[in-house]
């Protein structure tokens, strides 16, 4: 069976170009960054040159690019590191509801260490609101972390806004990028953000690979002590092949972004009409306005997404509920929830991200799929008409 992988947001395939650009790196291109002889040298190069390529896409300096081992780590870094060099200044970090477990575990954590963390909530479209942030800010605020779209319903956040509030304070601005970075602009200087996390396979690099960028003169403490790599902000012999592949999936997604960014969003868009045109009680959550061009998440009344989903499945369509992180478990979304769902209404949800392998062909064949899978289930239902 031809499988449809519809479900980019959790992680997308390695694009062949990248493959080709890592390949040399696992074979005679072996080298340790940190020696100083030949092969020393060559993978210097590749590292200093991958950082270049990563910071055009950015718009930011090669030196204010750290490589990390993903958005995880990223996040990470970039919340300890700024909350612990920066304890004496203040001991009160801003975030939204709607963030990655990346940035919300990490505060929980930051918690524990006496750190306060308000959690801001958002609208019903998924947008944290200007007031809102405004009013939460103190006077010994130290951080603003605010994601720049969303990996479930792909709201996109007014972070040029918050940017410009973070500045007239004086307060640190991270975003976490992951989702946005490779499918929409994404520039450092216009969005007014001092530190943001990027993953390489969520824009056709390898997994275990990413990226934190550190505007200069902003200080944070490492989280991973050692050999002093990457400026001492990450120590730990670099991952040579996994960040060639990144570089090349950067300058990939440069070359190819506003084509594929308009491509995506016919095709979003043709699904929703496709799917809302023949099933009743059925909404995007979320809003079409200020979304991701390949993010859909449907909402179903009575029916249950995790059902919808191994109907796909079983049709070689994948794509998620939720989110992929939260899809083993069993309770509703955190995201839909703060966007004012009902559980029940969460339990109805899938998501589904395009990428550069799908047509229309296969947008067609899905809502098919999709409109023929909530009938069966609603017609099995008790509730289901
Ligand atoms: C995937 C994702 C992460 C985690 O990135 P990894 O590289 O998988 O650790 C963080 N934040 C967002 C928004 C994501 O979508």
């Amino acid at each position: 069976m031809k499988r449809i992988y519809m479900d980019h947001s959790a992680t997308t395939p390695v694009a062949p170009e990248v493959l080709a650009a890592m390949l040399p790196y696992f074979g005679e291109k072996f080298g340790n960054a940190s020696s100083l002889h030949r092969s020393g040298r060559e993978a210097k190069e590749a590292l200093e040159d991958s950082r270049e390529k990563v910071a055009a896409l950015l718009g930011a300096r090669a030196e204010e690019i750290i490589f990390t081992s993903g958005g995880t780590e990223s996040d990470n870094l970039a919340l300890k590191g700024i909350a612990r060099k920066n304890r004496k200044l203040g001991k009160h970090i801003i975030t939204t509801q709607i963030e990655h477990p990346a940035i919300l575990e990490t505060c929980r954590a930051l918690e524990k260490e006496g750190f306060e963390v308000t959690y801001l909530p958002v609208t019903g479209e998924g947008l944290v609101e200007l007031s809102t942030l405004e009013a939460s800010i103190r006077p010994d605020t130290i951080l603003i972390s605010v994601m720049h779209a969303n990996n479930e319903v792909g709201t996109i956040q007014p972070l040029e806004e918050i940017g410009r509030l973070a500045a007239e304070r004086d307060i640190y601005l991270h975003s976490d990028a992951v989702q946005s970075v490779g499918k929409i602009p994404v520039n450092v200087d216009d969005l007014g953000v001092d530190l943001l996390s990027l993953s390489a396979h969520k824009l056709y690099g390898p997994k275990g690979v990413g990226a934190l960028y550190i505007r200069k003169g902003t200080k944070l403490e490492s989280i991973i002590q050692g050999g002093g790599h990457e400026r001492r902000l990450r120590s730990g012999t670099e991952n040579i092949s996994g960040i060639v592949g990144l570089a090349r999936a950067a300058e990939l997604a440069e070359r190819d972004m506003p084509r594929e960014a308009e491509r995506l969003a016919g095709l979003r868009d043709r699904l929703a009409e496709l799917v809302l045109g023949k099933v009743k009680d059925a909404w995007i959550n979320g809003t079409m306005k200020k979304r991701l061009p390949g993010n859909l998440n449907f909402g179903f009344k009575y029916v249950e997404g995790e059902s919808l989903l191994l109907f796909l499945d079983s049709k070689g369509i994948c794509v998620s509920t939720g989110s992929a992180c939260s899809s083993h478990k069993l309770e509703p979304s955190h995201v839909l929830m703060s966007l004012g769902l009902k559980a029940e209404e969460c339990h109805g949800s899938l998501r589904i991200t395009l990428g550069m392998s799908n047509t229309l062909d296969e947008v067609e064949y899905v809502a098919e799929s999709i409109v023929e899978a909530v009938e069966r289930f609603r017609g099995i239902s008790a509730l289901g008409r």
